[in-house]
């Protein structure tokens, strides 16, 4: 299946990807809307030190500890895509210890949430990817 890839070689550290996954998954159709005067709560997020940058984000795994981790069932996987239903979730934070990535963040709302590849949004394709000036990060199907 395609899945997100990082290379840091290409990133800028603009932090540009963050602002379009907040934007993407925001629910607003207009950009100032949704981010204006906002303190942005992205899926993705730039780590930052010794004079590099990558984005971090759910690579998807084919064996998900946070899927097994989850104590509500609300971490699934389908067709190799792992989403969380906020709705069953309780936010004990299992699945953000269980992660090995750092891939799982606290959601405004309590719950939690997570790259979901843009899938179930008005994007439909990953908007960090589109976003990102550099084509530091792609989307695509490889051979693990
Ligand atoms: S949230 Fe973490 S453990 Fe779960 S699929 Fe993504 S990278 Fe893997
Ligand atoms: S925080 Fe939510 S998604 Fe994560 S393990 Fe707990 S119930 Fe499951």
């Amino acid at each position: 299946m395609k899945r997100i890839y990082v290379d840091e070689n290409w990133c800028l550290g603009c932090h540009l990807c963050e602002y379009y996954c907040a934007f993407a998954n925001s629910g607003e159709a207009d950009m100032v809307r949704a981010l204006g005067g906002k303190k942005i709560s992205p899926r993705i997020q730039i780590e930052e030190g010794s004079g590099i940058s990558f984005a971090v984000s759910c690579r998807h795994c084919e064996e998900p500890l946070c899927v097994k981790g989850c104590i509500t069932g609300a971490m699934t996987i389908k067709d190799g895509v792992i989403s969380v239903d906020q709705s069953r979730c309780v936010g004990c934070y299992t699945c953000i210890l269980s992660c090995p990535y750092g891939a799982v963040m606290p959601a405004e709302s309590g719950v939690v949430q997570k790259c979901q590849l843009c899938l179930e949004n008005s994007c439909g394709k990953p908007a960090c990817v589109s976003g990102c000036p550099n084509h530091a990060i792609v989307y695509e199907e490889r051979t693990l």
